[in-house]
Order: C-alpha cells, then sequence, then structure tokens
C-alpha cells in the first residue's frame, strides 16, 4: 500500500497544471512558489512513510492530490504573510512599533518613489555645479524648524546619543540621574549605551528623587557631560523629584560643562492647546539652553527612524569630523523623507494636517465617531451585525504612556458565540492583515488608526472574511 501511494505521489509539472495552483503563482515570485510546492509533495511523502494505519493510508490515498494542493495554497499565504507589507491598524496604537511606528501620508509616498526610480542631486550642488554636501539643506531645514544653531542627521536615536557621548564624554564621566537609567523600547538600555560610546557612566541621587546638588558634588574634572534622559515610556509617582533643566543648564555653564539631552520622542508640538497631556518639546529644551537635544524621527515627530541631534554649530561640527559618523549615516530614502516631513512643520497647521501621526492624535473624537459609523453602516448593509462602541486609544511608541485618547469602535455581533482569538486570526490572516483589539474578552476594531480613504477597501476585506470563514 505505501508503495502504491508513494509511486502516486503527484510530480511537479501535474501540480503546476491545476487552475488554483495556477492562479496562485501569479501573487508570488517563482522561486517561493516551487519551493512551496516541493515542501508540499515531500510532507505528504513524509507522512505517508511514517503512517503504520492501513485505513488512515487508504484515506491519504484516496485524496492524495488534493490534499497537496491544499498545503501548497496555505504555505504559499504563509511565505507571503513572511514579507513586508501593508496592514490594516484597527489596534488604537497610533505609534505601534510592531506596526512601523508613524505613518506617511501618501502624498510623501508619491514624492518618494520618483526620487527612487531616478537620479538625484544626492551630493550635488545644481546651483554651482560642483559637488554638495548631502545633507545641507535638510540639516537647515531642521534648524529653521526648531529654532536651532544646527543640526544633524543619524541613522537613530540610539546612534545619536552614542555619538554624541563619544565624542563628548569618552573616557570621562556622564553624570546621569539614577531615575533616568531606563530600558526604552526592548534595546535601549541607558546604561549600556553610555558604556558602549566609551563614558564611564557616573549615576547619581536616587531612583526617585535627585537634587541639582547630587550633580553638583560629582562635577569635577573627570566630567564630560551632563546627560539627561526622558524617561519616555516610564513614569516615577508619589515622592518625586528631578532637576529643573534650566537649573542643570546653570550648572554646566558655572562648571563649563555640556549638558546634553536624550528627549525621545522628537515632539515639536505643545499638545496641550489640544488637550491633550503635554510632552516636552525639543523647543523648550532649546530655550533652556541645552548644548544638545536628540530624538526620535519615527516617534511624536511622525517620520521614519532616524536619529536627530541639534543645537550649537561648534558642537555639531566637532560631531561632523566623528568617525563614528560613517557608521550611522543616513541615505537618501530618509534625507527625502526628512526633508518634506520638516517642510511640513515650517507651519504648524500644515503638519497637523499632513502629518498622519499628528492629525490622529490632534483630531476630534466626533471625526472618529463618523469613521465608526461609515464601516459600521457598510458593513450593516452587506449583512454583517456590528455596533459602534466606545474605546480608549492610545499614542504609544514609548510616549506619553499615561495618556488614553477617547476613540470608538466596531464590535462584530453573532448569532452563535465566536471566540475572540479566532476572530483575531482570521483577520490577522486575511489577505490584507488586520490587526484588532482583544479587551474584556470582545474582539473590536479601533477607528482611531483607521484611515478614511481606507474605510471601503477595509470593509470589503471584512466581507471577504465572513464569506470566507462562514461567519454569515
Ligand atoms: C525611543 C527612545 C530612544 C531610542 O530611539 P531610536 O530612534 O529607536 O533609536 C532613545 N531614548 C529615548 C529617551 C527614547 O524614548
Amino acid at each position: 500500500m505505501k508503495k502504491i501511494l508513494l509511486r502516486n505521489l503527484p510530480k511537479v509539472d501535474i501540480i503546476l497544471k491545476n487552475k488554483e495552483i495556477e492562479n496562485m503563482g501569479k501573487s508570488v515570485d517563482y522561486y517561493t512558489f516551487l519551493s512551496c510546492i516541493k515542501k508540499s509533495i515531500n510532507q505528504m511523502r513524509e507522512e505517508i512513510l511514517k503512517t503504520e494505519d492501513e485505513e488512515k493510508l487508504r484515506l491519504l490515498g484516496e485524496n492524495l492530490e488534493e490534499n497537496i494542493i491544499k498545503n501548497i495554497l496555505s504555505l504559499v499565504e504563509k511565505e507571503k504573510r513572511k514579507k513586508i507589507q501593508r496592514v490594516f491598524n484597527g489596534s488604537g496604537t497610533i505609534l505601534h512599533t510592531n506596526l512601523g511606528r508613524s505613518v506617511f501620508s501618501k502624498k510623501i509616498g508619491e514624492k518618494i518613489g520618483e526620487i527612487l526610480s531616478s537620479y538625484n542631486n544626492l551630493e550635488y550642488d545644481i546651483e554651482e555645479g560642483k559637488r554638495g554636501s548631502r545633507y545641507k539643506n535638510l540639516e537647515n531645514l531642521i534648524s529653521q524648524v526648531v529654532g536651532s544653531e544646527s543640526a544633524l542627521v543619524v541613522n537613530n536615536n540610539a546612534g545619536a546619543v552614542i555619538l554624541c557621548l563619544n565624542e563628548f564624554s569618552k573616557n570621562k564621566n556622564t553624570i546621569i540621574s539614577r531615575g533616568e537609567l531606563v530600558e526604552i523600547g526592548g534595546s535601549f538600555r541607558v546604561p549600556e549605551i553610555i558604556k558602549f560610546s566609551g563614558a564611564n557612566l557616573l549615576e547619581v541621587g536616587a531612583t526617585n528623587i535627585t537634587h541639582l546638588d547630587d550633580y553638583k558634588r560629582n562635577v569635577d574634572e573627570e566630567t564630560g557631560v551632563l546627560l539627561k534622559v526622558h524617561t519616555s515610556n516610564y513614569k516615577i509617582k508619589g515622592f518625586t523629584q528631578e532637576v529643573d533643566l534650566k537649573e542643570l543648564v546653570k550648572l554646566g555653564k558655572d562648571k563649563n560643562k555640556l549638558v546634553i539631552e536624550d528627549i525621545g520622542s522628537g515632539n515639536l508640538v505643545e499638545f496641550s492647546k489640544y488637550g491633550i497631556v503635554s510632552e516636552p518639546t525639543v523647543m523648550k529644551s532649546l530655550e533652556a539652553g541645552v548644548d544638545l537635544v536628540t530624538f526620535s524621527g519615527d516617534k511624536l515627530l511622525g517620520g521614519c527612524q532616524a536619529g536627530i541631534i541639534v543645537g550649537k554649530k561648534e558642537l555639531i561640527d566637532r560631531l561632523k569630523k566623528n568617525q563614528f559618523l560613517r557608521a550611522i549615516r543616513v541615505d537618501k530614502i530618509t534625507i527625502a523623507l526628512l526633508e518634506e516631513l520638516f517642510t511640513n512643520y515650517l507651519d504648524e497647521r500644515e503638519a497637523i494636517k499632513n502629518i498622519p501621526t499628528l492629525r490622529m492624535i490632534t483630531e476630534k473624537v466626533e471625526d472618529v465617531e463618523e469613521r465608526a459609523i461609515r464601516l459600521s453602516n457598510i458593513l450593516e448593509e452587506r449583512g454583517i451585525k456590528n455596533k459602534v462602541i466606545e474605546t480608549k486609544a492610545t499614542i504609544g511608541g514609548g510616549s506619553m504612556p499615561d495618556e488614553e485618547i477617547k476613540s470608538f469602535g466596531i464590535e462584530f455581533i453573532f448569532e452563535r458565540k465566536i471566540s475572540p482569538n479566532r476572530l483575531e486570526e482570521y483577520f490577522r490572516k486575511n489577505k490584507i492583515s488586520i490587526i484588532g483589539r482583544i479587551e474584556d474578552n470582545r474582539y473590536f476594531l479601533d477607528m482611531k488608526t483607521i484611515f478614511l480613504d481606507d474605510i471601503d477597501e477595509l470593509a470589503q476585506n471584512i466581507q471577504d472574511i465572513f464569506l470566507e470563514r462562514g461567519l454569515v
């Protein structure tokens, strides 16, 4: 029996003639496609070899080709899901670290496409007709927006901090409050980053309280930098005290030491104007007199992965000569994206309108409700029962950990009970993955992070899921 089955295993070219398989092949590259077919045939061979029960073998034999084909389809789907691709974010977390943090507007996407597929003036000065600097225009733009003497862009904020400390605190003490020795995002640990830069870590104060005097007593000729780190993703509550930035700056001036601040999220907007807890802005730190401020490009700034350093020109000029810069420099895509982004920031109203991250944070709750009602109605028309519910969205990305934003969501209603985990899986494994949220044992889509322009397409995808999975 086994021998017959093994002999009957279909060959690749027979499988390729199947209509379903042929269609599937169009959706994935040929190499992946062929390896899924071979893998499926091999898996069936192994299944036959290890099966001893005659009845089970007979069943395998009856549906040999059909089973292999079903397996190929699922293997191909799995392969496709591994690639970086668009997903619908129904989690309600605006800066979702697993889902690519901040989002760009479609307009920026078009501009970048053009730059990627043509030559450009990355290191060419068109006006003068000679070699130019890849950073100059962007640096000027950033300086203008934040009101700094100069600016520098590197690969990410971790790189920015390492560069600054390596240049100004190598083999010297970096003085930092104990309460700021945090871990952010799983891989950025302040103590480790300081050591990695070649600086000596000198922690002062206690976890909850650090006085100016704690810094003062430790400043001496061994001191390289006074470092302040914004504890973005965590808050100490109760009996706490940290040193005011202005006092720290004054101490630095008196003792002739640099004050550098890692502010984490590159926030340029005074959010309290929009009824949201305020988060320190880059401008405020510069106004307080901090020598260098570093921040991320893809958190509240709303851009791409990057680290931005702003502050005194003579210091930035020194950073530009540091050899480590070569290892963390950015390429044309980052420069092009950030140029477009910062152009929006020249006028805050434009920034809030055109940068999705800012728009989602500041929009009126009625706008979210409108999107929820719209999706709800389309689904209802197609026979998918649902209701609009009140939810709480979050900013995420290690920013404003306490801040919850009023939002609305869509919950589905079923006659028979269906587990939220199963629903979550069905949505997640859809052709365009839909990431929802489970809370209090119910699954829903938070509309905070669903864009108005995507609603029709999302509705179609939900309908497809309900049909394919027999939910209607
Ligand atoms: C997020 C964060 C970082 C790390 O920034 P990356 O751009 O992800 O390297 C460093 N410091 C602080 C305070 C942060 O919030």
